[in-house]
């Protein structure tokens, strides 16, 4: 059976290009960057210019990129740096909000347990949070205002331009978790006024293991890794090289398509969000427009998101109920309550995350897949029943 692959969110395929770019620095060029023979010297050299690559795709300068083992390792780094310098201060306040991704979240929670006050901003019914908000929450013992750039589950995009225009305004740093966003949507670190950013290959059809930090000049980071002076010596550790090409080569690749994967993505998404939302008692979460172009977000009424997983498997289609992470546990998607959506509408979601592979006849087969899927298992729902009965009250008209 043909494999329709809809969970983008959770990770992408390597594009050719970036396994290919990867290949030479597996056998050929395998010095180590730190070595001054010549073969160390010349995976210096391609370090160097993969730092300059990513650097030009975000309006940055190289030597404000640290690469990472990923976007969770670039979150606690930026986090636990700024707290560093936050605590030296007498600062503890943070600011962040209910819907980010556990790698900010448990990051937060740690902070908390050492004394720092967090605070987590409402994300709104429409999954959207304000530049106003921020101000309004900003006080001066605010060290660190922590904002996703886009949700990884719902896939609303925050106005982070205005966001960062505040906190630069009021002189606290400001750090976005941008592993959704970036290689997907225009990403201006200069523009968008951000001090921090994640970023994570596996998200933009690089390799999986591999990301990056951007800390503006001047922001002092802290290590999480102590080793060698690799990195600028805020991160310890022979550089993943093959792993690092690849993304470099990834993320030239996505933003050279954007616009034209965007055109394409905006057109299967409309198309997706039109036919799902004519399945009765379905509601889409976060914002119709303010959101990545390759994302749909549904709930269903009287549906266990678990049991849609594994029927739409069933159909060769890959889903996701929320993100990856909270896949396994029992609870429902933190995002998902922070919209305000009760428990039990929660835990009947489905996200689809696209990529600019997908095509249209796959949409037109996932239409239909899930309106049988859901039908199928309403028909087998005690809870449904009620709901029809009027013994229950529906909660999405
Ligand atoms: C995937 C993801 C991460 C984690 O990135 P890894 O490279 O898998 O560690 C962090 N934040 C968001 C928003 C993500 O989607």
């Amino acid at each position: 059976m043909q494999k329709i692959y809809l969970d983008n969110a959770a990770t992408t395929q390597m594009s050719q290009a970036a396994v290919t770019e990867m290949l030479p620095y597996l056998r050929e060029v395998y010095g180590n960057p730190s070595s001054l023979h010549s073969p160390g010297q010349e995976a210096a050299e391609a370090l160097q210019r993969a730092r300059e690559r990513i650097a030009a795709c975000l309006g940055c300068e190289a030597r404000e990129i640290y690469f990472t083992s990923g976007g969770s390792e670039a979150d606690n780094q930026a986090i636990l740096s700024v707290a560093k310098q936050g605590l030296r201060r007498g600062k503890k306040h943070i600011i962040s909000t209910a819907f980010e991704h556990h790698a900010v979240l448990h990051t937060l929670k740690k902070l908390e347990a050492e004394g720092f006050e967090v605070e987590l901003l409402d994300v709104h019914e429409d999954g959207i949070v304000t530049a106003a908000q921020v101000k309004e929450a900003i006080r001066p013992d605010t060290c660190l205002v922590t904002i996703m750039y886009a949700n990884n589950e719902i896939g609303t995009v925050q106005p982070i331009r205005e966001i960062g225009a505040v906190c630069r305004e009021a002189g606290v740093l400001f750090h976005t978790d941008a592993v959704q966003a970036v290689g997907h949507i225009p990403v201006n670190v200069k523009e968008d006024h951000i001090d921090l950013l994640s970023l994570s290959g596996h998200k933009f059809h690089g390799p999986k293991g591999v990301g990056a930090l951007y800390a503006r000049r001047g922001v002092l980071l802290t290590n999480l890794i102590e080793g060698g002076a690799q990195e600028r010596g805020k991160r310890g550790g022979t550089e993943n090289i093959p792993g690092i090409m690849a993304m470099a080569k990834a993320l030239e690749e996505a933003c050279t398509h954007m616009q034209a994967h965007t055109e394409k993505l905006r057109s299967l998404q409309d198309k997706l969000i039109e036919g799902l939302g004519q399945i009765s008692h379905s509601i889409l979460n976060g914002h119709r427009s303010q959101r990545l172009p390759g994302n749909v977000s549904f709930c269903f009424e009287g549906i266990e998101g678990e049991a849609m997983l594994l029927l739409l498997d069933d159909k060769g289609i890959s889903a996701s109920s929320g993100s990856a992470c909270t896949s396994g546990s029992l609870d429902p998607s933190h995002v998902l309550l922070a919209l305000g959506r009760p428990h039990e509408i929660a835990h009947g979601s489905l996200r689809l995350s696209l990529s600019a592979e997908n095509t249209e006849e796959e949409i037109d087969y996932t239409i239909r897949a899930v309106e049988e899927t859901v039908s199928y298992l309403r028909g087998i729902s005690p809870v449904w029943r009620d709901l029809l009965a009027g013994k229950s009250e529906f909660v999405i008209q």
